[in-house]
């Protein structure tokens, strides 16, 4: 079956071929699809171009456009088994997980359809009887909607969701890795009644399909969620055609406990912070960063039950986490802890392949702890995106803490446990990272923005900021007593 959406068409690529998608936790085949090259891309462009310049979308009422979006979510919910198995498929992820994912992304579409209308602008006091001011929204206009594949679906609903609300046509590139629930995700539009050539899919590598979205004149948007580096790159290249751009990025998040935190729920929520999906999380808490006084017996309590946890693949019911996404990105984790351990770092559980045969057709790697590490570390400062949790300790001082907590060049999200209520306000307003959990690790809601200082990114995902990413404010003023001023005498 073609896999490629344009202007309201499924086709095969122009070149190109096909690409098995195997499960990242047996090696079995999820999925076979089509992969396309730049003129796919820029044959979508064009199609994007078309819909936003001449067809319906960007002129339908806002309230309209929220409607679609909630039968959109109405399908995703219909379907929602489909969907998470096939995200479980591509991911490896346990199924449990991307129902809870999938859910998410139903969230996500019936929030964004929920306030549609709601904001059409302000008018503007101008003091004057004779004019009218007001700002109205307008969409941006042609966005390339790029996404990773640690959560597929999810990641790409932040994007789309609040770009068709605002009125925008797009370009969706996903992950070469995972595709198959972005194509669902295109369905779903189609049969929701979305015009053609408004939602557009193109499947392939990221220099072959991503990178026109970020070069291409037509294009006046571009929104990334992946790595640093490709990040750079697309703000790079972005910028010669003086596009707007939001960047979501990686984090290397810390994750504070104080002595006076609950231990047991700590110890708890620690563990869920970095191994939950195997730590291939944009906000994974990697960096537990522990009071001094309480270091040992932490620790203990949280290798104890690290060693503990089952992997296995997505349908397996006792598997507590599950696979990375490949072979490339398992070498790297493997890669960090190693060189965690050439610097100093101690290895109390995990750092080595399972040598469990059922699992020797998956790309598994066990939760690991890294004692005795510290800032300069390669594998505390840069995101292994793995299941490996670093320790630091503090003193018990709270600049302390926060001095080892900003110690990173990202900032996209963190966590204080402490009991004491004006010590966990006080460090949560000094942590720079775009969101602090107290007492908790990982809820996010979609009414909040999502989005990190430093180099985790440009611009908010989610909540009104993630809407304004999509949208221009204009202002509007009307003369409503016009006359000649004379201005001039002649
Ligand atoms: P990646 O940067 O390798 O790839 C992301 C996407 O970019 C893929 O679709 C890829 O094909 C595409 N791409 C690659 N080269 C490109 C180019 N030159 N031009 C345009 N597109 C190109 O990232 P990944 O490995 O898929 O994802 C993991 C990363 O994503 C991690 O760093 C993680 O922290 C980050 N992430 C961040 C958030 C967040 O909300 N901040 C959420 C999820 C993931």
């Amino acid at each position: 079956m073609a896999d490629l959406y344009v202007d309201g068409e499924w086709r095969e690529p122009v070149a190109g071929g096909r690409r098995e998608i195997r499960c990242p936790a047996d090696g079995r085949l999820a999925a076979t699809v089509s992969e396309g090259t730049r003129p796919d891309a820029e044959a979508a462009i064009g199609a994007a171009r078309r819909a936003f310049d001449t067809g319906p979308w960007p002129r339908t009422p806002e309230r309209e456009r929220g409607a679609l979006l909630l039968r959109t979510a109405d399908i995703i919910e219909r379907d929602v088994k489909e969907f998470a198995r096939a995200e479980s498929l591509d991911t490896g992820k346990r199924l449990v997980e991307s129902e809870y994912d999938i859910a998410d992304v139903v969230s996500c579409f019936r929030h964004y359809g929920g306030i549609g209308g709601v904001d059409a602008g302000r008018v503007i006091d101008t003091g004057r009887d004779d004019a009218v001011s007001r700002v109205v929204y307008e969409p941006i206009g042609v966005c390339g909607l790029i996404t990773p594949w640690n959560y597929p679906l999810l990641q790409a609903s932040w994007k789309v969701a609040p770009a068709l609300l605002a009125g925008n046509t797009f370009v969706l590139k996903p992950s070469e890795l995972t595709p198959s629930t972005s194509i669902l995700l295109v369905r779903a539009l189609a049969e929701a009644g979305l015009p053609a050539g408004v939602a557009n899919l193109v499947l392939g590598a990221g220099p072959e399909v991503g990178a026109p979205l970020s070069e291409h004149p037509a294009v006046d948007m571009v929104s990334f969620t992946g790595g640093l580096e490709t990040g750079k790159r697309i703000m790079a290249t972005a910028a010669a055609g003086v596009k707007k751009v939001a960047l979501e990025l990686g984090g290397k998040n810390p994750n504070v406990v104080f002595a006076d935190a609950d231990f047991e729920t700590a110890v708890d929520f620690a563990l869920t912070a970095v191994f939950l999906h195997s730590g291939q999380v944009c906000s994974a808490g990697a960096r537990l960063i522990v009071e001094e006084s309480i270091h040992d017996r932490f620790v203990d309590e949280v290798v104890r039950r690290a060693a503990q946890i089952r992997l296995g693949g997505p349908f397996d019911p006792d598997a507590e986490t599950g696979a990375l996404i490949s072979a490339q990105h398992l070498a790297k984790v493997e890669a960090y802890v190693a060189a965690g351990l050439a610097e100093g770092a101690v290895l109390r559980c995990g750092g080595a392949r399972p040598d469990d045969p059922a699992l020797a057709d998956g790309h598994y790697y066990p939760p690991t702890v890294l004692d005795e590490c510290t800032q300069d570390m390669r594998v505390v400062h840069e995101e292994s995106f793995g299941p490996v949790l670093t320790v630091e300790r503090f003193s018990g001082d709270e600049d302390d803490a926060v001095r080892i907590a900003n110690d990173t060049e990202y900032g996209l999200a963190g966590a204080v446990w402490t009991q004491d209520a004006g010590k966990a306000q006080r460090v949560a307003r000094r942590l720079r990272h775009g969101t602090v959990w107290i007492n908790d690790y990982h809820p996010y809601v979609p009414q909040a923005e999502w989005g990190g200082f430093g180099h985790s990114g440009v611009g908010r995902e989610l909540g009104p900021s993630g809407l304004d990413e999509y949208r221009e404010p204009k202002h509007i003023w009307q003369n409503i007593q016009p006359r000649p001023q004379h201005w001039f005498r002649g």
